[in-house]
């Protein structure tokens, strides 16, 4: 084992390879709060990628409501069991990731779902936390809760697919830290859907070898979002590149949620995957379910979003989500508009921060009408 830095766990950490960084890292923000589950992210990934024979089951793309929810049956709960629970000591995870807790002679610690976990992929859909006492449902505040959780690849930088692969068969790329099943190597021992933790490698059983989101690279390589970001009904998404914390750029969006304003985390950073898809955690849930999920900054980054009508500057950047289908890697406020732009400076949208409201008069001189709402 080699020792990479991971600076979400705030130290150094065993890995099967030694520490590569790709030039440009893919990563996202998802932003649970605005998530509907309507599932069209996972309808638009399917009809694009998964539509043919052995890939029926798969979901590259898959949207659970919390805590109930999974896809496959259990995928979280069954490691954080395998997993000894660590400790955080302020931002430094003390306890041991999957690849110090590997058995002897494995390389990650893993566990590989059953043909029935894959039976039901709305299990849990809206059901809530807790008992509903008599009544509760007049009150306020509501003390049930659940949320909805859309989930992709995390295109992690340090994979325990790549890692776990004893063919050497899944590979980073280079230039946008893609990570890609090279098909024609794969021979199916179906290790990096043992060894993912977050079981987002799929095993095709027509082809007999594995196959897994590719965050639409042929769309990326044209400077164009991903379909289940483009498709977000609810616009919780954001595609872009990240830079390490210590290269953190204020005007790239991406840099901005997860390193400047800390809004934005990433999906249990204990497992040690350095996972490249950040969440605006849920305000709603209780702070030990948060941090469990998201770690110990996500009662910051609540308290954070929370405030953002007081905050200009993250007010008019989370009005750029949905916003445009091009990848945005530079953002800018001016007074009350915001605007992103890509690699070359081209202006891609500039969108107002405040909804403009246009109060036009009862009476219309033109129409010799009057115009209300109400008798
Ligand atoms: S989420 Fe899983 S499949 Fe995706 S890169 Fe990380 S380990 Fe590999
Ligand atoms: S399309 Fe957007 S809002 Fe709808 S389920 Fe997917 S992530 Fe949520």
């Amino acid at each position: 084992m080699a020792r990479v830095f991971n600076w979400q766990l705030g130290r150094e950490m065993s890995y099967w390879y030694p520490e590569s960084r790709p030039q440009k890292q893919f990563a996202a923000v998802f932003d649970t709060n605005k998530c509907i589950a309507c599932q069209t992210c996972t309808l638009a990934c399917k009809t694009t990628w998964t539509s043919g024979k052995g890939q029926e089951y798969m979901l590259w793309n898959n949207v659970e409501s919390k805590p109930y929810g999974s896809y496959p049956q259990a995928w979280d709960l069954k490691l954080l069991d395998m997993l000894e629970a660590g400790k955080w000591n302020g931002n430094v995870y003390e306890g041991k990731t999957i690849f110090e807790s590997a058995p002897a002679g494995e390389r990650v610690m893993g566990w590989r779902p059953e043909d029935q976990d894959y039976s039901y992929p709305n299990v849990g859909e809206d059901d809530c936390a807790g008992q509903v006492d008599h009544g509760a449902l007049m009150s306020l505040p509501h003390m049930q809760w659940f949320f909805y959780l859309a989930r992709i690849c995390n295109h992690c930088s340090n994979p325990a697919c790549l890692a776990s692969c004893p063919r050497g068969s899944i590979y980073k790329r280079q230039e946008d830290g893609i990570v890609l099943v090279d098909q024609s190597r794969c021979r199916g021992y179906q290790e990096c859907v043992r060894g993912c933790p977050y079981k987002k490698v799929f095993f095709n059983p027509m082809t007999g070898t594995s196959e897994k989101c590719i965050a639409c690279y042929p769309k990326m390589e044209q400077g164009m979002q991903p379909q289940c970001f483009v498709n977000c009904i609810g616009k919780i998404r954001m595609a872009g590149y990240i830079n390490r914390p210590e290269k953190a750029r204020g005007d790239n969006p991406i840099d901005y949620l997860v390193h400047v304003k800390k809004i934005a985390l990433p999906l249990f950073p204990q497992y040690g995957l350095e996972p490249n898809v950040y969440y605006i955690p849920p305000v709603n849930v209780p702070s030990s379910f948060r941090q469990q999920l998201f770690g110990p900054g996500a009662d910051a980054a609540v308290a954070a979003y929370r405030n953002a009508k007081n905050d200009p500057d993250l007010a008019a950047l989370l009005c750029l989500f949905g916003c445009t289908e091009s990848m945005m890697t530079h953002w800018n406020r001016q007074g009350d508009w915001v605007s992103a732009s890509d690699d070359q400076g081209k202006q891609l949208v500039k969108v107002p921060v405040k909804e403009p409201v246009v109060i036009r008069p009862a009476f219309d001189p033109k129409q010799q009408l009057v115009r209300i709402n109400c008798p």
